[in-house]
């Protein structure tokens, strides 16, 4: 059967990752996740003491760029994806309210998306991928023969955000997350090299009132309609 590229992009924390991988789970496909990158950029900008209070030090990261290899693995138990970073598992690290802090400034810096994209593109030649972000329809492969665009309201995701930290331990707080949400909307839709918008050809999902098994309906339907008519 012709193995495609799904490209699922939006706002930030619609649950993108999450009905990502389950579907590249279902139709056998591989996930990447384009944030990863960009999270373990911010994160390796503050391991190395190049973001001090707001401020990133842009000549010096770009000097450093060819320092950050980022690759994925499977967790050996879990099957989960992890982003490793110069060979070092840092999926929990990049979750972190501080990097989320920061990695809209580190995303919108244009020799980061260069680069970032340069390995994106790679990682879709081998076909039969789901990759989730904010321009993989856009400009990462704008011929990606199945484009979704995720929207659900701020409140909804920074609630979903707020569930995921707490489950995992953290004392989350949500009116800061919800700050951060906005925040990060803002920024991903202004900044100027490929701001977060609705591909041309892309099919709009609000999940805002779908549950899980709805949304992978929807997305199997979809698949299967493309996939038939290709
Ligand atoms: O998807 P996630 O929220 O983990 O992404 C983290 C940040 O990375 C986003 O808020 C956005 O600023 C940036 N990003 C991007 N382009 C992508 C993926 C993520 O600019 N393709």
């Amino acid at each position: 059967m012709k193995r495609i590229i799904i490209a699922i992009d939006g706002f930030s924390s619609c649950g993108k990752s999450t009905m990502a991988k389950a579907l590249a789970r279902n139709i056998g496909y591989l996930y990447f996740d384009s944030g990863a990158m960009y999270r373990a950029v911010a994160y390796f900008c503050m391991q190395n003491g190049l973001i001090e209070g707001e401020t990133i030090n842009t000549s010096e990261l770009q000097k450093r760029l060819d320092e950050i290899h980022i690759s994925f693995a499977a967790d050996p138990e879990t099957k989960n994806s992890l982003t490793l970073l110069n060979g070092i598992n840092v999926e929990h690290e990049i979750r972190t309210i501080e990097v989320s802090r920061h990695v809209s400034q580190v995303a919108a810096l244009d020799f980061v998306r260069e680069r970032m994209v340069e390995q994106q593109r790679e990682l879709g030649k081998q076909k039969g991928i789901v990759m989730d972000g904010r321009d993989i329809g856009t400009t990462v492969f704008p011929d990606a023969e199945m484009k979704v665009f995720v929207t659900a309201s701020a409140e909804v995701r920074a609630q979903r955000r707020y569930d995921e930290l707490a489950a995992r331990g953290d004392n989350p707080d949500y009116n800061e997350i919800l700050e951060n949400v906005q925040q990060r909307d803002h920024i991903d839709q202004t900044r100027e090299v490929s701001p977060l918008k609705k591909a041309d050809d892309a099919l709009e999902l609000d999940n805002s009132n779908l549950t899980r098994e709805e949304q992978m309906n929807w997305l199997i339907e979809t698949y299967n309609k493309i996939i038939t008519g290709c």
